[in-house]
């Protein structure tokens, strides 16, 4: 017996290894469940629910979202018709940075119910530790594919104040959806940091092959005016990653920079030498080649495992050359 005398009620072994369908259809179940037990209609309940994670419709929720729903949903049969309307309400109040660094306004921010790994970067977090997931932007192009649940420097400080962790994601999801990645001040103040660590750089073979001298003009101009955006192209790209793997670039690394740094070279190598034999007939050369390179990479990294292409969000400038409220796409 359970304090509710329901069996039924406990949260099952392995629900969180549910997925699909099968979860959507234990979400269903277990709002009605919860509904008799707090004697609240099914409809009024979930409404709630979907409040929580503001979105219209239950089968507009993903995975993502599905699993911490029946975490909150569990946690919410333990505390009964005390609990459940404070545990089911929304938690709107984000601090966000204002200018070149801010991202658009989180879809559902709350404290994790269960401990997990950001969707972006990776790193693990804590039960009790807040995190959020992005709002889903109808108008981008549909390769984009939802980043799961983010850590909160993920979810709100990483363009704000990146690291190298952050400029190599950007330089991995740019170059996974697009030919070409935008960065804005901050991000190009920590890539010319990195770029000069040490002078020798510059006698290196990928910079004398294609000089960066230029790039590294354009760097220092963005991040001392903060532009919300300056574009590098594939190519030059492919040369900073090239220079950065550099070892007088690798002297500055962290155990954590440099496994992302070789993982992002890994697979943009990959990209350019197909070792799965991806049929280009069938995927082309854009974003489906790259997405399925990297679903069959023989060595999987943080980078294969989490997918992609996400959008990692570019500032928008008016036409009077104002930054756009990221809040209004
Ligand atoms: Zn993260």
């Amino acid at each position: 017996m359970t304090l509710f005398g329901d069996e039924a009620l406990l949260p099952l072994r392995g629900e969180n290894d549910l997925a699909g369908l099968e979860l959507r259809a234990r979400v269903s179940a277990t709002v009605e469940q919860l509904s008799g037990l707090v004697d609240e209609d099914v409809q009024r309940l979930l409404q709630r629910v979907l409040a929580l994670m503001n979105l219209p419709r239950l089968a507009d929720a993903d995975d993502h979202d599905l699993r911490e729903i029946l975490a909150e949903l569990r946690i919410c049969e333990q505390e009964g018709r005390r609990g459940y309307k404070k545990r089911l309400r929304r938690e709107t109040r984000v601090e966000r940075p204002v200018g070149i660094g801010r991202l658009p306004r989180p879809r559902w921010v709350k404290a994790a119910a269960l401990a997990g790994a950001c969707g972006l970067c990776g790193d693990a977090y804590g039960t009790g530790e807040m995190i959020g997931r992005a709002q889903l932007d109808p108008k981008l192009p549909h390769h984009y594919v939802p980043m799961g649940w983010l850590c909160w420097h993920c979810l709100v400080q990483r363009r704000q104040s990146p690291g190298r962790r952050d400029v190599l994601l950007r330089i991995f999801h740019g170059l996974f959806a697009h030919d070409g990645v935008g960065f804005n001040g901050h991000e190009c103040a920590v890539l010319l940091k990195w770029l000069t660590t040490d002078a020798a750089l510059t006698s290196s073979k990928p910079w004398t092959a294609d000089p960066l001298e230029t790039t590294l003009v354009r760097l220092r101009a963005s991040a001392a005016e903060g532009k919300p955006v300056t574009w590098l192209s594939a190519q030059t790209v492919g040369t900073v990653v090239a220079v950065l793997q550099e070892p007088a670039a690798a002297t500055v690394l962290t155990g954590q920079e440099e496994q992302l740094l070789a993982a992002v070279a890994q697979h943009l190598a990959e990209w350019g030498t197909n070792p799965a034999g991806v049929p280009r007939s069938r995927y082309g050369t854009g974003w489906r080649f790259r997405q399925r390179t990297l679903a069959l990479t023989e060595h999987p990294t943080v980078l294969s495992r989490l997918g992609g292409p996400f959008f990692l969000f570019q500032c928008k400038v008016t036409a009077l050359g104002a930054l756009q409220d990221p809040d209004k796409p």
